[in-house]
Parts: structure tokens; sequence; C-alpha cells
């Protein structure tokens, strides 16, 4: 096993599935079911979920509401990804903890970091909602921050492609994918891997960023044994 204790960051628009909007149950399941393979195996899995699939706060302003009214409307969304996920999560048969930035205390615990990490060491998942807590934040910055809180061998980022590219490969069929990239290559060719403030907190913190396609079957379970999948920002 390459990586022992894990930061993994979903978006919201990876548990739309085909959908429009919201949540589909079926991938949630199939999210689930990777993650099993890996606590299985005795990693120590943290999750920050994004809210991007129902609410945003920077959306929310283009259409005239208070910007910092929009963001906590944003995490209030991540709060409503985690609950289904951890649902999820209890439905495999995993042990698991859901706790918030904001307090919420009927449905979470506070956000206490030595709880948290008391957590993953008795073999419980730990999900991380409500972002960071603070407005003008996104869930990457959160899943930078809380992956640095806790002693994070690597941060690995779910996403719908396979990696990081050239260019946009939804969009450019000429881009191609790198295996590794630096994080100061990342900064000179202007590539999108996280926005900048979660990126330059990992590259201040020396934390690796795996950036891989989580709806391929198994690829979790693959980058934690250290096979080469998806992207690594080292
Ligand atoms: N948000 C915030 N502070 C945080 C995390 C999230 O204000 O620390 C708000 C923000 O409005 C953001 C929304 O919650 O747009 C949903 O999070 P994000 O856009 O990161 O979700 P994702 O794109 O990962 O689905």
């Amino acid at each position: 096993m390459k990586y022992k204790r894990v930061l993994l960051k979903l978006s919201g628009e990876s548990l739309m599935g085909d959908k429009q909007f919201g949540i589909d149950n079926a991938r949630l399941t199939k999210y689930a079911e990777q993650i099993k393979e890996i606590t299985d195996l005795g990693v120590e899995l943290g999750i920050v979920i994004g809210g991007g699939n129902i609410f945003r706060g920077v959306q929310a302003e283009e259409g005239g509401m208070d910007r910092t009214h929009g963001d906590y409307m944003g995490m209030l969304a991540t709060m409503i990804n985690a609950m289904a996920l951890q649902s999820a999560l209890e439905t495999a048969g995993i042990d698991s903890r859901l706790l918030s930035a904001i307090e919420m205390k009927e449905i979470a615990e506070p956000y206490v970091r030595r709880r948290a990490v008391r957590h993953l060491e008795k073999g419980r998942v730990v999900i991380f909602g409500a972002g960071t807590g603070n407005p003008y934040f996104t869930t990457d910055s959160a899943a930078s921050l809380r992956a640095i809180e806790i002693n994070a061998d690597v941060i690995i980022k779910g996403t719908r492609v396979d990696g990081i590219y050239t260019k946009d490969p939804e969009k450019d069929p000429t881009a191609e994918k790198y295996d590794s990239i630096s994080f100061d290559d990342v900064y000179s060719n202007g590539l999108n891997v996280m926005d900048m403030t979660a990126f330059t907190l990992c590259k201040e913190n020396d934390l690796p960023i795996i950036v891989f396609n989580i709806n391929i079957e198994g690829n979790l379970k693959r980058i934690i044994m250290g096979e080469p999948v998806g992207t690594i920002v080292a």
C-alpha cells in the first residue's frame, strides 16, 4: 500500500451521474463500493465533498444575491451531499462520521481536528461537510486545508476525466495527458487543477495531488496500491 492516510475530494457534480441536477443514487453506490475496497485494506480516509450540483455562491451572485449569503447556501448544499454519501457508505457497511464546519449538532459532529484524527485512527471514514465554514472559499480549499490538518499523505481528486491534460480534453481532441507534473509547471502552463488558493496551500505544504477518473471502477484502489493512475502533481 503506497498511501495510508488519504483525503478524497469529490465535486458535487460527480454525484449527478447522468442527471442534470441533484444526486444519482446509483452513482453514489458505485463510489461507496470503491471506497469499501480501500477501507478494507486499512486506508484511513477523509472525504471532502462539493456542492456545485445543488448551489454555488458565485452563480447566485450573478443572479443578484449577496455573495456571502449565497456561499453559506453553497456550504449547506455540501451538507446535503455529505449526508447522501454517508447513507451510501452505511449501506455498503462502512463506518463513517460526518463532521461539519458549521455547527449542525442534530445531524453532524462539529469539526474538531483531534476528533477527526481519532475517528480515522479507529478506521472510520470521516466526511468533512460545509467546506471550510467560510464564504469566498471553495471545497477544493477545504480539501487542501483538511488534508494538511490531518497529515494526509496525498489528496486525490476524483473527476470524470483521466487526469491533467495540456488542454481541456472534453473540448480539444489534441489534448495530451500528463502522468506527472510539478507544481511550478502547473502554474506556468496555466493549467486548471484546483483553484489557486487550494493549489497554493498544497504546494506550500508539500502535499501531492492526484487527479484521476473516479468513474472507472477500481481506480481508487489502484492509486492506493501505487499504480500510475491519473496525473500526480508533486
Ligand atoms: N463554499 C464556501 N466556502 C467553502 C466551501 C464552499 O463558501 O469553504 C460555497 C461556495 O459558494 C461554493 C459552494 O459552497 O460555490 C459549493 O462548493 P464548490 O463550488 O467548491 O463545490 P464543487 O464545485 O466541488 O461541487
